[in-house]
């Protein structure tokens, strides 16, 4: 008797293949050394992201949606700016 496959069935397969696909890729990356930020694409819209460091804080950014990755140190620092130093960096960032 042959098995029939429900939508879920199909939609679960289809999220597996996603994921060994997903985690091939990110092996691949990471076995080549090519992890640079030229590979790094933006989640939100796939533009390619951009690195910058603006008064010694470093961010990664995407030119077309604006948004800003951080990591902890670099979060840190731009937590303690203020006023003028806030408004400076974030107009630097999203330039
Ligand atoms: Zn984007």
């Amino acid at each position: 008797m042959e098995e029939h496959k429900t939508d879920q069935d199909q939609f679960i397969e289809l999220d597996v293949k996603k994921l060994k696909h997903i985690e091939a890729e990110r092996k691949r990356i990471l076995t080549s050394g090519m992890n640079d930020m030229h590979f790094m694409r933006c989640p939100r819209c796939s533009r390619t992201l951009e690195q910058k460091t603006i008064t010694d804080i470093a961010i990664i950014i995407c030119a077309q949606c604006k948004g800003i990755w951080i990591d902890d140190e670099s979060l840190a620092k731009v937590l303690r700016l203020s006023g003028d130093m806030a408004d400076d960096f974030f107009n630097h960032a999203t330039k």
